[in-house]
């Protein structure tokens, strides 16, 4: 089933928590929901639960406009960060308990509510409490309560924030997992751009309550439409470099990069050039694009990250642990061409 928002906008009294955003989710795919703090995630997966209702716009399950059925009959099964349990009943009976709600026979419910626990890998814990588990296994309890009504749409609203780093990537492995193993439609909202990335068929990309870029992991992270974009994906963070039009050369050395070159020519503007700290290596005099001092180095995993200093702005590098560089020394860095992003100076927006 694909779900439709169109025109769809949020206000709260002034306001806008999301402002016209058109979007399709495609049927038996996981999308997140990403951005930074108060950019209108949640208020977006409210909106799809029918917990809110929009202040303008409309929002098809298929062909059918949900916009005014209610939370309940929309059959959607959410996942909180809290995992929302019932502390005085066991891990079984917190399963079966929305289908008990629903009048569903109690052998029924029972058996249901066993395939869950079995789907989850948490068979063993059944008779167990809540307050008896781990966060991680009381996440996997919170899964299966969400999908034993078999809903046609999963909505997963930050579920990995309240477990440690080792239990988050096991965690996200696991929802991708059983996401797929039912083709159930997922929608996961996340602030984490490394979780989007890594668990969905497709990112969506939030600011300010706008979509800013609505893609796959790969081609978002290849491909940022703007600034912001390239800024909120990549880890140590993508190096953006204003040059003046005209005055690059202060900046670049573009000896060799004629494609670069061309572009910066043909912008009668400012250009800001986006290099992830990845995709640099140390090169030639004859060859680089960029020089400078090497300010910091430190070693993160199996890469060593520099810092050098340009002119006014410092630029980020992973490198080669075996290159033999000090702090102090002159450095320089070159990047194929295919891989530096340019930006408008002015209004953020990619170019080429
Ligand atoms: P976070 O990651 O911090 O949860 P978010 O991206 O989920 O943020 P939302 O919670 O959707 O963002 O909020 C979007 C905007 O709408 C924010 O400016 C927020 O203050 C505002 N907002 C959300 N809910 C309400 C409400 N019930 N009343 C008034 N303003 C609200």
């Amino acid at each position: 089933m694909d779900i439709h928002l169109r025109n769809i906008t949020m206000k709260f009294q002034d306001v806008y928590a999301v402002q016209n955003i058109n979007t399709t989710i495609k049927s038996g795919q996981l999308v997140s929901l990403l951005g930074p703090s108060g950019c209108g995630k949640s208020t977006t997966l409210m909106l799809l639960s029918g917990l809110y209702k929009p202040t303008s716009g409309d929002i098809y399950f298929g062909d059918k406009n949900v916009t005014n059925m209610e939370a309940e009959d929309r059959k959607i099964g959410m996942v909180f960060q809290s995992y929302a349990l019932y502390p005085h009943l066991s891990v079984l009976k917190n399963i079966m308990f929305p289908l008990r709600m629903e009048k569903v026979p109690k052998k029924e419910a029972k058996e249901r509510a066993q395939a869950m626990t079995k789907l989850m890998h948490i068979e063993h814990l059944q008779d167990r409490k809540p307050g008896q588990l781990s966060g991680g296994q009381q996440q996997r309890v919170a899964i299966a309560r969400a999908l034993v009504k078999e809903p046609k749409l999963l909505l997963l609203d930050e579920p990995l924030s309240n477990l440690d780093a080792r239990l988050r990537l096991e965690m996200r492995e696991e929802i991708r997992r059983i996401q797929q193993e039912i083709g159930i439609t997922a929608v996961f909202v996340t602030h984490d751009q490394e979780e989007a990335l890594s668990i969905s068929d497709h990112v969506l990309l939030m600011k300010d309550g706008v979509i800013q870029q609505h893609s796959k992991p790969q081609s978002m992270y290849r491909y940022p439409c703007n600034r912001f974009a390239a800024k909120f994906l990549g880890n140590p963070p993508i190096n953006l470099i204003e040059t003046k039009h005209g005055q690059t050369q202060e900046k670049l050395h573009l000896h060799t990069y004629n494609q670069t070159k061309q572009i910066l020519a043909a912008e009668q503007r400012d250009v800001t050039i986006g290099l992830r700290p990845e995709d640099l290596y140390v090169s030639s005099k004859e060859n680089h694009l960029i020089s400078g001092q090497v300010i910091h180095m430190e070693t993160i995993g199996r890469d060593t990250m520099i810092r050098v200093q340009l002119q006014e702005e410092t630029v980020r590098a992973l490198i080669h642990p075996d290159a033999t560089i000090q702090v102090g020394q002159t450095c320089y860095l070159g990047i194929k061409e295919e891989n530096i992003h340019y930006f408008n100076t002015e209004t953020g927006i990619r170019l080429t």
